[in-house]
Order: C-alpha cells, then sequence, then structure tokens
C-alpha cells in the first residue's frame, strides 16, 4: 500500500522526508505543491530533485478521485460523481454564486439516518469516507476552479451522509482545512449540516470553533419530525434546540435551522407559527428549502405561495429567515440522485 499524502499532517510528510533521507525544507517544498499550488503529481513538483520524485513515486501517491461523471445544470450548477479506490462512489455538487462558488460535499457512502425525504439515504449506509477522500472532492473542486480563474469560497458539508456519524475523519478534515500549511480556509467559510446527533453537536460545540452549524430540522414538533426523521425519536426537540444553543454559546456563531417544505406534510400556516414559537428568541436564521422531487419518493414540493407565506409568518415573528434558491432542479441535484442514477445504470434498471 502507498501512503496517501493527503492523509498526512505537516509532521508526518515531515518524518516520510526525514525518512526518506532529504533533508527537513524538502517537506515545506512537498505541502506546498500538494496544497497550496494545485499538484496533481510528484512531476509537476518542479523544485525536487528528480531522485526524490521516483522514491515518491515508489512509496507514495497523491489520493485523488477518479470522476466517472459530470453534470452541469442551465444554472450553472455542476455534480461529480466519483470512483472512490474500493469501486464506491460519492458525489460533489458545485454550486455558483456571484460572490465565488460553493462545494458541497459528501462525507460517508450512503447514510444510515434513513430521513424518509432524502435520495442519499434511499440505498442506505455502505461506509465511512476517510478524511483524506472527504479531502480529495474539495481539492479537485478547488483546482478546477483555480484553472477557470475562480475561487472556491464556501463549503458545506451536505452531501451524501452525516457528517457527525463520521466524527474521526470529519474532525481531521477540519482540522486540515483550518491548518495554514494544508488548506488554509478558515473555517468560518466551512457550513457542516446535521440532523441532530445531540452528543455531537454538544461535543463539536466544545471545540469553540467558528464552524457554522446547520441543523435540519423539517419540521414544527417531534410527529412531523419523527415521521419524517427517525432520529428525532433519540434526539427530540427538547433535547436538539438546547443543544444548539449550547453550540451558538459555545461558538458565538449562529444555528441555521434548515427546513424543507413538503406538500401538505409541513408547510402549513400553523406550522410555521408552531416553528415560530419554538425558535423565538434563539439566535438562528432559518433556511426555507424548495424540495427537488425525488424518483420513487412520494413528497412532493410545496406550491411557491405556501413557501412565500410560511416564511412571512417566522419573519412577523422577528426570526430571521430566506428561501433557498433552487438551484440544478434539471440535473437531479438534490444529494445523492446522480449516484443514485448511476448505480442503477450500472444494474441495468
Ligand atoms: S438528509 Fe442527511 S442525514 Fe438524512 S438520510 Fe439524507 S444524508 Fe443522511
Amino acid at each position: 500500500m502507498k501512503i496517501n499524502l493527503l492523509a498526512l499532517t505537516p509532521a508526518e510528510v515531515a518524518a516520510l522526508v526525514e525518512r526518506l533521507g532529504e533533508p527537513a525544507y524538502r517537506a515545506t517544498q512537498i505541502l506546498d505543491w500538494l496544497w497550496h499550488k494545485g499538484a496533481v503529481s510528484f512531476a509537476q513538483m518542479s523544485n525536487l530533485p528528480m531522485s526524490l520524485r521516483q522514491k515518491l513515486e515508489q512509496q507514495a501517491e497523491i489520493g485523488f478521485l477518479e470522476v466517472l461523471a459530470k453534470q452541469k445544470s442551465v444554472d450553472g450548477t455542476e455534480k461529480i460523481l466519483f470512483a472512490l479506490a474500493d469501486g464506491q462512489t460519492v458525489e460533489t455538487v458545485i454550486l455558483p454564486y456571484d460572490i465565488g462558488e460553493s462545494a458541497c460535499i459528501s462525507t460517508q457512502v450512503g447514510c444510515r439516518m434513513g430521513c424518509a425525504f432524502c435520495a442519499s439515504g434511499q440505498p442506505g449506509f455502505i461506509r465511512n469516507l476517510t478524511a483524506a477522500e472527504i479531502m480529495a472532492q474539495v481539492l479537485y473542486v478547488r483546482n478546477l476552479l483555480q484553472r477557470r480563474g475562480r475561487k472556491l469560497k464556501n463549503m458545506v458539508l451536505m452531501g451524501t451522509g452525516e457528517p457527525l456519524d463520521n466524527w474521526d475523519a470529519t474532525i481531521a478534515f477540519l482540522e486540515a482545512v483550518k491548518d495554514p500549511q494544508r488548506l488554509a480556509m478558515s473555517l468560518r467559510h466551512i457550513t457542516l449540516s446535521t440532523c441532530g446527533l445531540v452528543p455531537k453537536i454538544l461535543a463539536l460545540a466544545e471545540k469553540g470553533w467558528p464552524l457554522n452549524l446547520a441543523v435540519s430540522l423539517h419540521a414544527p414538533n417531534n410527529k412531523i419530525r419523527s415521521r419524517l426523521m427517525p432520529i428525532n425519536k433519540k434526539y427530540p426537540l427538547e433535547k436538539l434546540l438546547p443543544a444548539c444553543d449550547q453550540y451558538v454559546t459555545k461558538t458565538g456563531r449562529r444555528v441555521t435551522y434548515e427546513y424543507i417544505l413538503l406538500a401538505g406534510i409541513n408547510d402549513e400556516i400553523r406550522h410555521a407559527h408552531e416553528l415560530a414559537q419554538k425558535l423565538s428568541g434563539r439566535i438562528c436564521h432559518v433556511n426555507l428549502i424548495p424540495f427537488n422531487a425525488v424518483p420513487g419518493l412520494q413528497w412532493q414540493p410545496s406550491p411557491k405561495e405556501k413557501v412565500v407565506a410560511f416564511c412571512h409568518v417566522l419573519k412577523s415573528y422577528g426570526i430571521n429567515a430566506t428561501i433557498r434558491r433552487k438551484m440544478g432542479a434539471d440535473i437531479a441535484a438534490a444529494c445523492g440522485q446522480l449516484r443514485n442514477i448511476c448505480r442503477d445504470r450500472m444494474r441495468g434498471e
């Protein structure tokens, strides 16, 4: 097995360089090529002596992922399906905004949380991604945008998987993101989305990082939420909302509550009032999300007028609420859909 350089901390790269009998400054050069100059091969690392490049070729690799499929929406949203070394696949989405692109990153192959409206959860859980596999998605997007003269501005851990269910890899990934010798990106530009794993939210709060937390709420009460999200039976709103308050206290960051509006399920005006009463006085933002219909699932998007009326009610309580722009509707941009389509094609369905 070759050593994956994307999996190494700067100290581990330094140790590798020492083992290879090279001077210490070579570690800085390798890190610079890999993380800042966007090198995708050792051959590109032109200030390393040929002998070192050969040693690296023999013993190490840069764990980039193979691109299996790409889709581009009329609104500029791009979806990429990557193959992992064991044949599994993951999706990454690039979302174009005026201020710069945002990348939506996956943290698991499949998901065990079983949210009823989610394409990612449909095939079930297969395995956790490693921190290096999570980072490989980011570096692919960063390098692609760099070649286009664009910048990766923000990142959301909102693709397939529950990041807090893959705690060790997610934390190692975030350490690499904020490390000045590696991705060197402020956690203020990163949003971690969770379905509400309360003990992990509290553990994340203890880190005190300026990381944005988005919590998938999707319901104004436990009855509806438990129907949509099985995790609510373990961590109902009485536990989840105080944990989110704790996150705000410890990090100084407001929490974003995500709310997908599903026709006839959670989109009535009475639901808006119920939600507003629960969130009133909390330091938060509510992101109302028009649902992207998922083939094979029963749910339908709420009519636009209902979404607007729902938002209006929340605002009347002084709650900061916005309606998310629907992006990538023509390319199956709801997470998991491209992966499911490709899997079905491979099966001949
Ligand atoms: S919404 Fe998120 S947590 Fe829920 S099943 Fe989908 S990927 Fe998993």
